[in-house]
């Protein structure tokens, strides 16, 4: 069998792993970059299109964001707009979409309203809507009825735009940032080997006395690294366990569905005030660029135990990811000591349960449409993901964001919840600076930031 050397090798080719192929290839000088995938395709699972949904998470209308935080996402988040629209690829793969957080009841819109003013510093586009405006802008949020002629009881009020860049097929955009890192090596004035080795799971890493890593494969095919970074979602953390890195963390797999109106039934996404003890964006409504512009309601949130929706097997490796002992059990006594997280666990549990699951989750969407009905939705078969929640075992926690372990000895895993596909170029970033420093490479940082963040002018 071949044993192919690279300087960096990453392994897994979804969103994480083909931005860092990309940043590396297009800005630094590495001169090999190879890139191992499991599946016949890049972005098969919770990349692709169909898996997740479909959001910019930038800040503006996540209302479990506090300030400081939106102004670290805002700058990663833009990345990816200005990836699209450096390849000409808005209306293509990336859209614009009306968004709105909107509050519901008292208590919701003053803290709508109160949000509203501290937030339009960071997001000058951002427009309060009253329920006047709402009626025209989102009507069906509106009404109580779906011949709408009663307004809903509950006072309403949305913070929002119609400006902007909202939507993003990522499966889409991991194939164009691929492609994009190939291209370098197509230049002449490049001398850059990017491979893409596809059907290749990499099943062990070792690192040997020179530094340098050995990889494994199931095909039997081995690669040597300099350099390597896993991005392979939940597995990132199988891999690290099996080097003895990331002990003290395990891997809650949390499913996400979704149900699907027949026509579109919102003009934009709907987002609803977000319970910060949740990890997850409360359920939202948007428009599906993947379905005909249908609306999609959703997600879900149901432990699953395996590591990969709609594939077969990985049993196994989600019970030796959860890495189960008295600390993991502590976790999930405090999490479901809390009543609202009881429920929340409760609640979606049933919203898988044949029968019974549609009913039950119209009536947690009325929130969003009073008028939708059992009739107006299907579950959205094939639809869904799987968002690697990392629990910390020191501190007893169910961590709320992404996960990456640098031992600093020249490899790095990364687990990738949501929002995980907005920062993908933000993750690369970093990825890509301690790459450049462990291997002693030159960085463009100029061409880096003139290409993916906003000048002074464009962000005041
Ligand atoms: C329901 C849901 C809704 C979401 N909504 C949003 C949203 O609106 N906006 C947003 O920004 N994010 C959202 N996310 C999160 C987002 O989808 C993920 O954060 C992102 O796709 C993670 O990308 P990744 O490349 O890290 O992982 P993945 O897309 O999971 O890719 C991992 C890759 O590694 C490969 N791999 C695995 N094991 C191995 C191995 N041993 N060897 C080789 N290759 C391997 C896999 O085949 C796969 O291609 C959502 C997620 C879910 C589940």
């Amino acid at each position: 069998m071949k044993n192919k050397h690279y300087e960096v090798l990453i392994v897994g080719g979804g969103i994480s792993g083909t931005a860092l192929f990309y940043e590396l290839a297009k800005y630094t000088s590495v001169k090999s970059i190879g890139l191992l995938e499991k599946y016949e395709a890049l972005a098969t699972l919770n990349s692709k299109g169909t898996s997740n949904s479909q959001t910019i998470h930038i800040g503006d209308i996540e209302t479990n964001y506090t300030l400081e935080k939106a102004k670290i996402t805002k700058r990663t988040a833009k990345m990816v707009e200005k990836f699209c629209l450096q390849y000409g690829l808005e209306e293509k793969i990336m859209f614009s979409h009306q968004k709105m957080a909107l509050g519901v009841g008292k208590k919701e819109v003053a803290f709508i309203e109160h949000r509203y003013n501290e937030f339009k510093t960071l997001f000058p586009y951002l427009e309060l809507w009253d329920v006047e405006k709402l009626k025209t802008l989102e009507p069906k949020v509106v009404y109580a009825d779906k011949e709408q002629t009663k307004v809903r009881p509950e006072p309403i009020i949305a913070m929002g735009t119609n400006t902007q860049y909202t939507t993003v097929d990522y499966g889409a955009m991991s194939e164009a940032l691929a492609e994009q890192a190939q291209k370098c090596s197509d230049q002449e004035c490049s001398s850059i080997e990017t491979d893409i080795f596809y059907n290749t799971q990499v099943t062990d890493i070792f690192q040997k006395e020179d530094k340098s890593f050995e990889i494994l494969t199931k095909n039997g095919e081995t690669f040597s690294a300099d350099f390597v970074v896993v991005n392979a979602g939940a597995h990132s953390l199988f891999l690290a366990h099996r080097m003895g890195y990331g002990k003290d963390m395990g891997c809650l797999p949390m499913a996400g569905s979704f149900y699907m109106t027949e026509e579109l039934f919102l003009k934009g996404k709907v987002y609803m005030v977000q319970n910060n003890k949740l990890p997850f964006a409360a359920l939202h409504g948007d428009p599906d660029i993947l379905a005909e512009g249908k609306t999609r309601f959703g997600p879900t949130a149901l432990m699953l135990p395996k590591l990969e929706r709609f594939k077969p097997g990985t049993y196994l490796d989600f019970f030796k990811t959860l890495n189960f002992d008295f600390h993991i059990v502590k976790i999930f006594w405090d999490l479901l000591k809390d009543s609202d997280i009881r429920n929340y666990v409760f609640k979606n549990f049933l919203f898988e349960v044949p029968f019974i699951n549609k009913k039950l989750f119209v009536q947690d969407a009325r929130k969003i449409v009073p008028s939708l009905s059992v009739d107006d939705i299907t579950y959205a078969k094939g639809f869904g993901g799987i968002r690697p929640q990392v629990l910390d075992k020191k501190k007893e926690k169910l961590m709320l964001g992404e996960a990456s372990i640098n031992p600093g000895t020249g490899i790095i895993f990364n687990m990738t919840p949501s929002p995980g596909a907005t920062s993908c170029l933000g993750n690369a970033e970093r990825d890509m600076k301690e790459i450049v420093k462990h291997l002693n490479l030159e960085y463009d940082e100029k061409q880096f930031l003139e290409d993916l963040t906003e000048s002074i002018e464009e962000t005041s």
